[in-house]
Parts: C-alpha cells; structure tokens; sequence
C-alpha cells in the first residue's frame, strides 16, 4: 500500500480509542470533569453498560458560553498553560481530549451554565457537525452520551457483555463516591438508584455503609509518612477477604490509579493470612509533591510513574504489615493449673521432639495444663484421646520409650491439643512446639524404615 497522510477525521479516531476504550472511560471522563468543576453534586446514569446511554449531571461552575465550542476542540483545557504545569498539575484534567474524543465516537449533547449567566446553553453532536441552541437550566454542566462507537464497528464489537461493562462502572463510581468523600454521588444504572452517598460522611462508616457491611469493624486504619510520601486510609482485618479485587481504591494525589506493584507490595502483607486468591479490600490515599510524579504516562492518566517508588513501596508495606500483626494477636493462652489429670500417651513423640533440643530445655514434670476456650473442645478430645492414641496408627509403633513418659521422664510440658490434630508443648519459658501428629506419624514410621533399612529387616 503506498504511503497516504491520513485524514484529520481517521487520526481523531484514533486518538480518541485511546482515551475512549469503554464506556468506563467516558464516565471516568465526564465525572473527572465534574469533580474539577469543583461540583458539590454529581449525578450518573447509564443504560446498558453505558453502550446506549450515560448522562453525567454536575453543579459545578460549568463551562462559559465563550468557551463552550472550544471546549470540544481538541487539545482545548483550562487546567494548564505549559508543559511544566504538569508537574504541579492539582486538576485530574489536563490533555484537553476527552470532550472531543468522546464527541468523535458518539452522539453528544451537552448543556452547561456558568452562575453569572442568566440562561444556559445546549450543544449537540452528532456525525461530527454540531448545532448550538440555548436552553433554560442550573447552573452546572450535563452531558450526555449516546450510542458510543456507532461509528467504529470494529471497536464496538470488543466491547464485553451489558454486565461486564456495568460492572466496571460501578465499580469506578463507588471508588469515586469513596475517594472524593465531600462530593455527594447518586448512581443510576437502568433507570433505578443504585446508591446516593453523602458528603462529608465520615469514611468508616461510608465505606461498609456503601460497599460491604462485613466490613463494619473489620477496618483498619493506615497512617503513616516519610519525607517524601503521607498515607492515610483504612486497610480491611486479616480475616476480612473477598474473591475478587472489587474492593481496592487507591487514590495518590487524589487521583485514582491503577498500580500492580502497589496492589502487589499490599497482597503481600495479608499472604500469611488469607487464602490464595482471595483479596483484601483496602482504600488508601497516598500524598506527595506532584513533582514526585508522572501523570502523563497514557492518554486514560491511570497509570502514574513515582520518583522514590521504593520509598513509597516501603513506608506502605511496613505500617500495613505492622498494623495487621497488631490486629491478628493471637488469643492469649492463661494457663490454670490442673492437678491429677491424666496425661496422654506421648512417648511415640519423644524421639521426635529430642531431635529439636538444640537448646538446654528446662526439665519439667509433665503436667497438664488447661484454659478456657478455646482449646475446651480439644480437652474432651484429649482426656479421651489415651484409648484411641492407643488404638489407631499413631501408637501402633511400640518402644520401650512408652513407659518413660508415664514414668514422668518426658522432657516437654505437654500443654494442649488443639482439634485433636497437634498437641502443644512448652519447651522453654517462651518457646513451644507444635506437634502435627500426622506429621510426627509419618516421620516416625519413616525413621523406623530407614533403621530396618539399614538392618537389612527389610
Ligand atoms: P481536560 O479535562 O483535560 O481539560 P476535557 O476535554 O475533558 O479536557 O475538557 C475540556 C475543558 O472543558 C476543560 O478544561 C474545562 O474547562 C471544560 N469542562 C469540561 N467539562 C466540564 C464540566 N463538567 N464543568 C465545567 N467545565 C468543564
Ligand atoms: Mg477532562
């Protein structure tokens, strides 16, 4: 094919897949304008995902009657002069694309009134020609958006399913709702309320309120902060997990990012608490100088490159993993001395535990030991335990060892058994060992083995 110079309309097209690649987008766009327009209340309403329909409503200071037509030009903003305004950049704007992308893939109309002027005006889009008209209204801005890439076929059919796209709406919309808590946001989806959340309303109780009561007490707050970096915001309880990442929000210079390193760093501090892939849900604002910062990494600004990611990536893991220690303290273990109680049969396990005394173990009488709760259960299973450690695999290697146990010879403070599966054995003032009885089963028959191995008995 020989080399063209393309039309003007196909390279707005393709400028525009790249701001555009979703409904999600146009919604992210409209309601970061909104929330620049420093609006109090912000209205979305979608229809099918958004593919049909989505209407962003603001009051903000909307867009003045000199500017309306400019503002859908492309690379038309308000928000910077230069490019080194962006590196000092407050505004979530700043490329002066998404109003004209979006206008290229759609049919648009929008209405806007600053509070100075009497009567608002209406433009609509439609096959890229657009026709001005005026029109009582609020002040504030709507736009609407239909029928997105009717005119690009191709990319209208990668769109995913009606509920897919919905989905990351919603999702976008309470992250939103969360991270700028002093905007009042009513979400619509198929012409019925699907949430209104207040201004200003403190955030604990905001966010089960808005997206999970499970999580009411299981939130943890976060604060911390170097030289460089300030975090705030709350983290969920190490027994707190969900089987997707719906419940992640992580906002930095209150600009809502999307970070795998972060999102990872975060995971991590919980791996030792929660299952495999399942996800903890955590809400984190993390501030800094906007020099620290590269927004303008991709068209969508969703992605950011940090200076001093280690530090940041540090200061997050530390107080996270601190903070969820503190908050995953063991039960305490209150010993009440118990006299005359019988003492399970444990000399299987000598040998076993001989091989761990690296240290010079205090020499105790074996006693038994009982606290309350917890381990309630495993008492009734212990006392009764005698008959079926005799009985089942564990015992059914016989020593001589047997009797040095009940002879008082065993060197560990048997504590507990905990669901009848591991006992608890105290071997210095702080340090216990947990035995697994299948474990210790299996390690015995297999030192048994080699010996006869060795014996050539086998
Ligand atoms: P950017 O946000 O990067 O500046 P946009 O294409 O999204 O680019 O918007 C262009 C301009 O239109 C903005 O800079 C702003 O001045 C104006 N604008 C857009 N949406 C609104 C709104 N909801 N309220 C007030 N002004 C708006
Ligand atoms: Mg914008």
């Amino acid at each position: 094919m020989a080399i063209v110079k393309l039309d003007t309309y196909t390279i707005e097209q393709i400028a525009a897949g790249e701001v555009i690649e979703a409904p999600v987008s146009v919604v992210k766009e409209l309601v970061e304008n909104s929330i620049d327009a420093n609006s109090k209340n912000i209205v979305v309403e979608i229809k099918n995902g958004g593919k049909t329909f989505i209407r962003v409503t603001d009051d903000g200071t909307g867009i003045d009657k000199a500017d309306m037509i400019l503002a859908f030009e492309k690379h038309a903003t308000s928000k910077i002069g230069n490019f080194n305004d962006l590196y000092d950049i407050c505004s979530l704007g700043f490329r002066g694309e998404a109003l004209s992308s979006i206008a290229s893939v759609s049919d648009l109309v929008a209405i806007s009134k600053t509070k100075e002027e009497e009567i608002g005006k209406k433009l609509e889009f439609k096959n890229n020609k657009y026709k001005e008209s005026s029109i009582a209204t609020n002040t504030g801005t709507s736009i609407i958006v239909k029928d997105l890439f009717n005119n690009l076929p191709v990319r209208k059919k990668f769109l995913k399913s009606d509920i897919a796209e919905t989905n990351a709406i919603s999702k976008l919309i309470y992250s939103l709702a969360i991270g700028y808590n002093d905007i009042s946001f009513k979400y619509i989806k198929n012409g019925r309320v699907e949430f209104i959340s207040h201004g200003s309303e403190d955030l604990e109780t905001k966010i089960p309120n808005l997206l999970d009561p499970n999580l009411k007490d299981k939130l943890i707050k976060i604060s911390a902060n170097n030289d460089i970096y300030n975090i705030d915001g709350f983290i969920s309880s190490p027994n707190y997990y969900r089987g997707s990442r719906s419940l992640q929000h992580l906002f930095i210079n209150n600009r809502l990012i999307d970070s795998n390193i972060i999102t990872n760093n975060i995971e991590k501090e919980y791996r030792s608490y929660i299952p495999n892939s399942r996800f903890p849900a955590f809400f984190l604002f993390v501030n800094t100088n906007p020099k620290n910062l590269d927004v303008n990494v991709h068209p969508n600004k969703k992605t950011i490159k940090f200076n001093y990611e280690d530090d940041l990536i540090s200061l997050l893991s530390t107080s996270i993993y601190k903070s969820l220690i503190k908050e995953n303290n063991p039960a305490e273990i209150t010993n009440k001395k118990i006299e005359n109680k019988q003492i399970p049969d444990l000399s299987n396990y000598q040998s076993l535990l001989d091989s761990y005394k690296s240290f010079n173990i205090v020499k105790e009488d074996a006693k038994l030991y009982e606290n309350d709760d917890f381990f309630n259960e495993d008492k009734k299973i212990i006392s009764s335990n005698k008959q079926s450690f005799n009985n089942n695999d564990y015992t059914k290697i016989k020593s001589d060892q047997q009797k040095s146990l009940l002879e008082g010879k065993f060197s560990y403070l048997y504590l507990t058994s905990i669901f009848g599966k591991y006992s608890l054995f105290k071997k210095s003032e702080d340090e216990i060992i947990v035995l697994d009885h299948r474990r210790a089963d299996e390690a015995i028959k297999y030192n048994e083995f080699i010996k006869n191995m060795s014996n050539k008995s086998v």
